[in-house]
């Protein structure tokens, strides 16, 4: 029985966010220290990120599918 798959693929898209969408998309300012921040209710997975600098709430939103 394998149970990982959805797990796993969402430490992934985490990791890629960290890497690559942490500048503001408002002022700039990229917050080399800084996480995406994830909320899932099950079916729908919210990342969100605030800017230290402006504010600046940056979103992802994902649809998990489960068959
Ligand atoms: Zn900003």
């Amino acid at each position: 029985m394998q149970h990982h798959t959805t797990r796993s693929a969402l430490e992934r898209l985490t990791e890629y966010y960290d890497d690559t969408e942490l500048v503001c998309s408002e002022c700039g300012f990229e917050d080399e220290e800084g996480h995406w921040r994830s909320e899932t209710d099950g079916g729908v997975v919210e990342y969100t990120h605030e800017c230290p600098d402006c504010g600046a709430v940056g979103e992802h939103t994902l649809t998990v599918r489960r068959d």
